[in-house]
């Protein structure tokens, strides 16, 4: 990249200006040392250049965002296609089988809500080939939490910056603007208007560790702008003041909760008792539209995306739409069962022969749980023969081809690294009934790492925010 051949004072200046104008921006985090006040903030990690991106495959992962929506949103109403996906999986993984055991009861009991509010983040890696052809593949499809489209809306002004002053202004154009937090509050916004009663808020369901604030923030901020009433609050508080009146209103501390946004409850250590649990089951419950609601989140588990990706299995959801189904088909890669049986067999001996062309996935979220390499053969070998192998399900290891950056990031030296890139796509989507109303692509975000790490997002320490430089 052309940034290779600048030197160093010039570099060192271009950093200082980032993370002032990343400070002006507001792309901002708490710090380790003070993670739940806002005394102590630091600036997001992110990538001093944009990293160059393919724009055919920038787009495509744009244009196939609207069907990504309506397959989540489809699956999630078949109960017995998320029965059959996930039977194996609820039987050795306990995590899964809880979240399972809250969709059966909210379908025996019949759901209340009539709004369902999709907000979900598709994400990709471009895959080389042989060839240096790249294509577009997708790493999974995120229905609960999915982070960044706050602070992300601020970053394209600063990368436009550091071009400018690099001399590289021609190259600032090619940056698009990018503000998922106003789309993502906008289909809030139509959900909260669904629900119907102005003095009811949306609760921002959020964990006790708020690092991420500021993503939140701007999310907030739209709403706020709108005069949406918001409130913050944690399982352990919906626990200790939420329930439910004889029309299953919600509310929470006195307040009546139209939308109930998931920040939170995406990993066993979010629910730190039982009576987190409980308050789940309230929320599901209730006549509050939920993002996501539980049907909703278990359409994002690693089980069933491997199980979409078997023959014939996409055409169940678009029987008359053989293009739609390419346009999706053409963004995977090879997943596998490791089921019981033969073919589970299969893709154990295929991992242990070669690990490394693979990634062995649990039914975890967060960053950081799947495992790679040697890894991959200490626990096939340990779980060798045991019902415990269904709990993982195994993929292609997507391989980028690598670009020079600089990974901006307090107490980090400067330098350059092999870095590699994920792209997102925001998605939203608003359902009340049987009428899809609002099916929409909100932005993207780029995130991108150093080659050294295998794993990881940004909440976990390891990827930074970018921006892509279409070419
Ligand atoms: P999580 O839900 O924890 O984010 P992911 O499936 O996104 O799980 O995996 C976490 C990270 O691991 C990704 O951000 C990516 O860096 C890496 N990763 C996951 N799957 C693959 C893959 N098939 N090929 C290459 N890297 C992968
Ligand atoms: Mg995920
Ligand atoms: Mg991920």
């Amino acid at each position: 990249m052309a940034q290779g051949i600048l030197d160093g004072d010039l570099i060192k200046q271009l950093a200082d200006v980032a993370k002032d104008e990343a400070l002006l921006q507001g792309i901002l985090m708490r710090t380790k040392e003070d993670p739940n006040s806002s005394e102590l903030v630091t600036y997001a990690p992110f990538t001093l250049f944009p990293s160059p991106f393919p724009k055919a495959a920038f787009l495509q992962g744009l244009a196939v965002q609207t069907h990504y929506n309506t397959l989540v949103d489809k699956i999630s109403q078949d109960t017995d296609f998320l029965q059959e996906a996930l039977a194996s999986t609820i039987e050795v993984d306990e995590f899964t089988a809880r979240l399972f055991k809250i969709h059966q009861q909210i379908l025996k009991e019949g759901g209340s809500q009539s709004v369902v509010l999709g907000l979900n983040r598709s994400d990709y890696m471009l895959d080389q080939k042989e060839d240096k052809t790249s294509s577009l593949k997708q790493i999974e499809i995120n229905t609960i939490a999915a982070s960044f489209g706050g602070l992300s809306s601020r970053t394209p002004h600063v990368h436009r910056c550091v071009l400018k002053l690099a001399g590289r202004l021609e190259e600032s154009r090619l940056i698009l603007d990018n503000n998922p937090a106003a789309g993502l509050a906008g289909a809030i916004i139509k959900a909260w208007e669904l629900y119907g009663s102005e003095r009811a808020a949306v609760m921002f369901l959020v964990e006790e560790v708020m690092i991420n604030i500021f993503d939140h923030r701007f999310i907030e901020n739209e709403l706020r702008k709108r005069n949406v009433p918001t409130i913050r609050k944690q399982f352990d508080d919906v626990a200790k003041t939420g329930s439910l009146d004889q029309d299953k209103r919600l509310f929470v501390d006195g307040t009546e909760v139209a939308v109930v946004y998931f920040r939170t409850g995406y990993m066993p250590q979010n629910y730190i008792s039982e009576e987190s649990w409980e308050a789940r089951l309230m929320m599901e419950r209730s006549l509050a539209a939920k993002c996501p609601d539980i049907h909703t989140h278990l359409v994002g588990t690693k089980k069933v995306q491997q199980v979409l990706a078997r023959p014939g299995v996409l055409e169940r959801f678009f029987p008359a739409q053989p293009e739609v189904v390419q346009q999706i088909r053409a963004t995977f890669t090879g997943l596998y069962t490791l089921d019981m049986g033969p073919e589970g067999d299969r893709t154990e001996q295929m991992a242990l022969a070669e690990p490394e062309r693979f990634v062995l996935k649990p039914q975890r979220e967060g960053g950081g749980n799947n495992l790679y390499g040697s890894d991959i053969i200490q626990v096939l070998n340990a779980v060798r023969g045991t019902p415990e192998r269904t709990a993982y399900i195994l993929m292609d290891k997507i391989s980028p081809a690598t670009v020079q950056n600089y990974l901006l990031r307090r107490d980090a030296v400067l330098k350059v690294s092999h870095c590699l890139s994920e792209l997102g796509v925001f998605g939203v989507y608003v359902r009340q009934g049987r009428e899809m109303l609002m099916n929409e692509c909100v932005g993207h975000l780029l995130r991108t790492k150093s080659s050294e790490h295998s794993d990881g997002g940004v909440a976990a320490g390891v990827a930074v925010l970018d921006n892509p430089l279409l070419l």
